[in-house]
């Protein structure tokens, strides 16, 4: 697990679209080929990596935000301050829906996303942009 500093955001935004090429590559995807990786920075300043996981049933395959989500629960961390998710495709590899919902179980809506290839960064959007007007725990948990 490697630590982030709040010093220097670009070079930060780098080492996370680094972390998710790496996530990339270990990507268990023998039916589509389609290799995803993720890297999520917690406010703990931790990176926490996930990777795509399918399953001969289909169904029960595994999407790379999924695993790097848990990987930052097993980790302790809460609260994700960004996430980048990298695939190999003409457009952009945007989190599915299910994911932006897992994502915002732990994000303030206004979290950069950034979506990235092999090379470079490609979009980049707050939670909010890919999921507007999201329910999240703050319905549930009566914070008022
Ligand atoms: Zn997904």
């Amino acid at each position: 697990m490697q630590s982030m500093s709040e010093n220097d955001p670009m070079m930060d935004e780098n080492l996370l679209l680094d972390a998710a090429r790496e996530a990339r590559m270990k990507a268990y995807a023998p039916y589509s080929r389609f290799l995803v990786g993720a890297a999520i920075l917690d406010d703990q300043g931790k990176l926490h990596k996930g990777c795509n996981v399918e399953n001969a049933a289909y169904p029960q395959g595994t999407c790379a935000e999924a695993g790097a989500i848990a990987a930052m629960i097993l980790a302790e961390g809460r609260q994700i301050k960004a996430i980048a998710v990298v695939g190999d495709s003409p457009d952009p590899v945007t989190p599915c829906g299910g994911c932006r919902q897992k994502i915002r179980e732990f994000a303030e809506p206004t979290i950069p996303i950034l979506i990235g290839d092999l090379k470079q960064l490609r979009l980049r959007q707050t939670l909010a942009d890919l999921l507007p007007h999201s329910f999240g725990p703050e319905y549930l948990l009566n914070e008022h």
